[in-house]
């Protein structure tokens, strides 16, 4: 839990820097990120009228699997502008910041992760990872693609659309 106590917030504000277990990002039973270390946090608490203000940062070192390839990589999540505000009548003793740093860094994750730009990915038909070598579906380089066959398509002038009109093709 990240946890500011209230009382200690002084006319300059109040900071609070350290670390908590990766376990507070709550991902033991997300497929695709897991928790690989400490997450780290540097917040600073400022009294604003009847809000208290925390800016700072916050950053997860994570395991996330790629979207294209399914391996998992080593990544950082970091919120560099962590900024919220809250009412401090509702927080008189101390104020627990622990699920607003979750929720930043958890926004962090992209929706389509990629181990790397190039991803070759797997293969569709044998699962093998491209990104280890070629696998042997895959047509040799410079030789027929699949869509070659598609080459004559449209050749022939007129011969589509179909006489006659949609679903009325010649017999
Ligand atoms: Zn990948
Ligand atoms: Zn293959």
């Amino acid at each position: 839990m990240i946890r500011i106590e209230t009382s200690q917030i002084g006319e300059n504000g109040y900071s609070v820097a350290g670390e908590e277990p990766g376990d507070l990002l709550d991902l033991a039973r997300d497929p695709v990120a897991r928790p690989d270390g400490p997450i780290r946090y540097e917040l600073t608490v400022e009294a604003a009228g009847t809000e208290l203000v925390v800016r700072g940062w916050a950053e997860a070192p994570l395991q996330i699997r790629c979207s294209r390839c399914a391996q998992f990589f080593s990544t950082t999540a970091r919120v560099s502008s962590f900024l919220h505000a809250y009412e401090s009548a509702e927080h008189p003793e101390f104020l627990d910041v622990s699920d607003d740093v979750r929720e930043d860094l958890l926004l962090e994750i992209p929706a389509f992760p990629l181990c790397q730009a190039g991803c070759k990915g797997l293969c569709a038909r044998c699962g093998q990872d491209l990104n280890e070598g070629v696998c042997g579906c895959a047509p040799p380089e410079g030789g027929p693609s699949p869509w070659s066959a598609l080459d004559g398509w449209m050749a022939t002038p007129g011969s589509w659309p179909p006489p006659g009109g949609p679903g009325r093709g010649p017999k």
